[in-house]
């Protein structure tokens, strides 16, 4: 190597924006480049309690200076049993058994693995859309685009894909597209994966990356069913939805279904990375010590981060918060659809809503969605884009968004539309 050679990041990462931050608080980004930006993409769906929320980073510096790793097989520390008993005040009756890792990726394989070790069965059944990680087991759950799936394969195999209902590109009502939907799951049981080879259904209480599509409550509720009725682990991804985001601690709870195994990681550390899974200890045992595990899962100065955000969402309110601001922020979206009919929908649940565009033919538009979501940049704004077809544009505050944040967050969604479409 030469004196004069200099190494770059791989261009197998794509960047969204050319920001690079000098420092964050709370919803806000402050660049390199001597610009303010209001975050709503929280490091996609991570800075739960904002940017550097004080309690989290004074709760993760007094760990630090006590000790940062302790691998918990080897040794047990202070701020991962605190974490597994804080949880416990979160997670639906029942739940009272965690592991914990690293990634939401790593955490979806944990499940899987469970699944297939409790039930003896090879098979998973995810839902067409969805998302759930890179790793090869996690990619081959996911359907949110070819990008994350194709030119590595063969990718894991035993892994079925039933329709969501994605009723905005059907064009049909919900009620329509969860029949046609809970009819095709019935149909792939009996045709391509029995219910005795059918280990889990996987699935995100909204599809995140997928498109911001929320998961009926009816259509989860339908697969509980079949999942009773067979025996199959109901598995529910909540890395994106969970901790808040949707207006409810789990994304799930806007229906009456109850999952077998919960995912969590994205907000539960505010940042650090932390994920976990937790189901009963009854299912949880039929996992063999010694079957899960990894160096750095359990991080004791991510699960201190943890326990802080834990505590600052119930402290101050901000399930509520984002229950509050996500009914102004879809408010406002649906607001700014009726203006421009290269808004085919707007919807979400809590703080994670978005805008899907579609051209004169009411085709999906990734070239609009694209544009809006550069142009934002320059009204000091960030987004991101999303959706299996990229025509979507997500919109992702922190859970500690301000009234007059979300405000002009809004406005800047207006002055961005106006410039881009
Ligand atoms: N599941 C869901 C629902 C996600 O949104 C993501 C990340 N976008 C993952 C799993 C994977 O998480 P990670 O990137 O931490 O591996």
């Amino acid at each position: 190597m030469t004196a004069s050679t200099r190494t770059h990041l791989s261009p197998a990462l794509k960047q969204a924006t050319p920001v690079v931050v000098d420092y964050a608080a709370g919803s806000w980004i402050y660049g390199t480049d001597g610009n303010r930006y209001l975050d709503f993409t929280t490091g996609i769906g991570v800075t739960s309690t904002g940017h550097c929320h004080p309690r989290v980073v004074e709760a993760a510096r007094e760990q630090v200076g006590k000790i940062i790793h302790a691998q918990y097989t080897t040794v047990m520390h202070k701020p991962l049993l605190a974490l597994t008993e804080k949880l416990g005040d979160f997670l639906p009756d029942g739940f009272d058994s965690v592991f914990y890792a690293n990634s939401g990726s790593e955490a979806v394989e944990a499940s899987i693995r469970l699944a297939r070790m409790a039930t003896g069965r090879p098979n998973i059944v995810a839902f067409h859309g969805g998302f759930h990680g890179r790793t090869v087991a996690a990619a081959s759950l996911t359907t949110a685009g070819t990008k994350f799936r194709s030119g590595f394969s063969p990718i894991m195999g035993g892994v079925h894909i039933a329709p969501f209902p994605y009723a905005f590109r059907y064009g049909w009502d919900m009620d329509t597209a969860v029949a046609f939907a809970l009819q095709e799951l019935d149909y792939l049981l009996a045709t391509m994966s029995s219910p005795a080879d059918t280990a889990a259904f996987i699935i995100e209480p909204v599809l995140g990356d997928g498109g911001y599509l929320p998961t009926p409550p009816e259509f989860l509720e339908g697969i509980r069913r079949r999942a009773d009725e067979h025996g199959i682990v109901l598995i529910v991804d909540e890395v994106q939805a969970g901790v808040g985001r949707t207006g409810k601690f789990w994304g799930h709870e806007h229906s009456a279904a109850k999952p077998d195994i919960v995912i969590t990681a994205k907000g539960l550390a505010s940042g650090f990375p932390i994920s976990a899974i937790a189901a009963s200890t009854e299912l949880m045992s039929k996992a063999w010590p010694g079957s899960q595990g990894g160096t750095y899962g359990g991080n004791a100065v991510a699960a201190a981060a943890a326990v802080a955000t834990l505590d600052v969402v119930r402290d101050e309110g901000l399930v509520e918060n984002a229950a509050k601001q996500g009914a102004v922020l879809l408010d406002g979206l649906k607001a700014l659809k009726e203006q421009y009919s290269a808004i085919g929908d707007a919807r979400g649940l809590g703080l994670m809503q978005a805008l899907e565009f579609v051209d004169e033919n009411g085709k999906p538009d990734a070239a609009a969605a694209a544009r809006v979501q550069q142009t934002a940049i320059s009204e000091g704004l960030l987004l991101l884009t999303c959706g299996a077809l990229g025509n979507v544009v997500r919109v992702i505050p922190a859970l500690v968004v301000t009234d007059d944040e979300m405000a002009e967050g809004l406005d800047a969604i207006g002055r961005t539309l106006k410039r881009a479409l």
